[in-house]
């Protein structure tokens, strides 16, 4: 008989791993506390507008083509490439940069400010390149057993890289560039590992190849959700059950094995293998009380930023606005060092602006346009109250207007803010941490959370804060190497 998984959560780890299982045979079972699936992967529909809820953008979208060739299915939905990747604005600066991944586009961007762009940037991606293709399948895409099996697939990368595991990706930057906004620019991937470019090893430059070389920025055909929609119809048509607004908040044993969860109503739910797409550290704590992930000890991990998220539809059109834009200031290390840690005022902020109706025309009515503003803020443990959301969020659009030149308060048709409150509460991230933990060398590998439970060897993880980590095509990797465990466990594969 097949073997029943029981999947908590159905975020885009969920999904993928229930994908790849369910083409080899086992039967399975999903619930998740939010009203539909997709976990931060997900959609806001108000007033005629909609909105991407959190991801706007992909890179590595390989990672997708890999999920449906594993899964034995057609991708049910299409990418659309970005060009150009986005554009950035620092403020009294009157010029936007555009960055293209055509480097003679590109370097007519910078030429004023960084003569020799163009051989600069050969370079600093020649670096990258390396790390990437040198780190990729010996410690992205890889479990490990034990430190000893972690320190020898590390010995395997190249020593050049090793500098790069203790500097950061800052002053790896001012080793090829000169020019403030161009490396600022290029260390902006430092916040999508949800930290800060000071903070983020030098070896995540990679994603700067990843970004502008090997792959690109994508987006989807009607809109970044149409994804989890194609994910959970062929979910369906294989005989996967789905359960809403159920939330698992206790745990049964039988002789020391776990038998099954409980949810907020007392309702059991048995399975022999049960997979776990919640944060995989604050679970193991809020869960398990494990020594190892206290709220003390949790505290003391490196969360990354929270999000403080705008959602408008405004009346008019933006027509000079890209799908992705940044809005910058010019106290670039100060702002980065003292955000996180709430010791900076939110009153002159950097934000990111996208307008999802660029591509998708039926995200807005006629003559109208979606706005989504991502402020990326300090977390619950730094900033408990937010009772200012609204206040700061009017800030930013005040900020915008200026800078765009449009009276966006006056247009405002529909508008919805999201603290770190309400998205700890929406998906259970721990003190509203938007991206699950950081990655930082002692937050990654073999020590990261990992995907098979210490205890429970019949429990396994998958998302952002198990391996490899976070980011939509990480965590499509993080099902692979959780489906790889259970397989493994199960004697499928050795
Ligand atoms: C504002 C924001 C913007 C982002 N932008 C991007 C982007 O542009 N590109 C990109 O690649 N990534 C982006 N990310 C990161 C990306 O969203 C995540 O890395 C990814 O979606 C995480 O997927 P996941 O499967 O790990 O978990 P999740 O999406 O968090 O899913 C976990 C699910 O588990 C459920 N759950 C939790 N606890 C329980 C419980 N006890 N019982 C039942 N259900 C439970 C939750 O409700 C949720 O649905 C962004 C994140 C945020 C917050």
């Amino acid at each position: 008989m097949s073997k029943k998984v029981l999947i908590i959560g159905t975020g885009l780890g969920a999904l993928s791993t229930a994908l790849r299982l369910s083409r080899r045979g086992y039967q399975i079972e999903m619930v998740d506390k939010y009203h539909k699936p997709g976990g931060r992967l997900n959609l806001l529909e108000k007033d005629g507008f909609k909105w991407d809820l959190a991801p706007t953008f992909f890179s590595m979208s390989y990672e997708f083509d890999e999920l449906m060739k594993d899964a034995g299915m057609k991708k049910p939905f299409s990418f659309i490439e970005l060009d150009p990747l986005y554009a950035v604005h620092f403020e009294g600066d009157q010029k936007k940069y555009l960055i293209y991944k055509n480097l003679d586009k590109l370097e007519a961007e910078f030429e004023k400010l960084e003569p020799g762009f163009k051989r600069r940037m050969e370079k600093f991606l020649d670096k990258t390149g390396k790390i990437f293709h040198d780190t990729e399948n010996i410690i992205i895409k890889k479990n490990f057993n034990s430190l000893v099996h972690y320190l020898l697939s590390m010995s395997k990368v190249p020593w050049k890289h090793a500098p790069g595991m203790v500097t950061n990706m800052w002053d790896e930057l001012g080793k090829h560039f000169s020019s403030f906004e161009v490396k600022v620019i290029f260390s902006l991937v430092g916040f999508f590992l949800g930290s800060t470019p000071f903070d983020t090893p030098a070896v995540f430059t990679l994603l700067t190849y990843t970004e502008l070389k090997h792959d690109g920025y994508y987006n989807v055909e009607g809109g970044m959700y149409k994804i989890v929609e194609g994910l959970v119809n062929e979910l369906k048509a294989r005989g996967v059950t789905f359960h809403f607004n159920v939330e698992i908040t206790d745990y049964y044993t039988e002789h020391a094995v776990l038998k099954g969860f409980i949810d907020q109503h007392g309702n059991k739910w048995e399975a022999d293998r049960f997979v776990v797409n919640a944060d995989a550290a604050a679970f193991r704590g809020k869960m398990f009380s494990r020594e190892k992930y206290t709220e003390e000890k949790l505290d003391n991990l490196h969360w990354t930023m929270a999000p403080l998220t705008i959602y408008l539809g405004v009346k008019g059109k933006l027509d000079s606005l890209y799908h992705h834009n940044y809005f910058l200031r010019r106290n670039f290390k100060e702002y980065a060092s003292r955000i996180f840690k709430n010791s900076i005022g939110l009153d002159k902020p950097y934000y990111y602006l996208n307008i999802p109706s660029v591509h998708n025309a039926d995200y807005a009515p006629e003559g109208h346009e979606s706005l989504f503003i991502l402020c990326p803020v300090p977390d619950l443990r730094y900033k408990s109250n937010w009772d200012d959301a609204e206040q700061i969020a009017d800030g930013i659009i005040t900020d915008l207007s200026q800078r765009i030149d449009f009276d966006i308060h006056s247009s405002i048709v529909s508008k919805t803010v999201l603290s770190p409150i309400q998205w700890e509460k929406m998906f259970n991230l721990y003190k509203g941490s938007g991206l699950g933990l950081a990655h930082d060398l002692n937050q990654v590998g073999y020590f990261r959370p990992s995907n098979q439970d210490e205890v429970f060897p019949n429990l396994f993880y998958v998302g952002a804060s198990t391996t490899p980590g976070t980011g939509l095509p990480m965590v499509v990797i993080s099902s692979k190497l959780v489906t790889e465990r259970i397989l493994k466990y199960d004697g499928v594969i050795s």
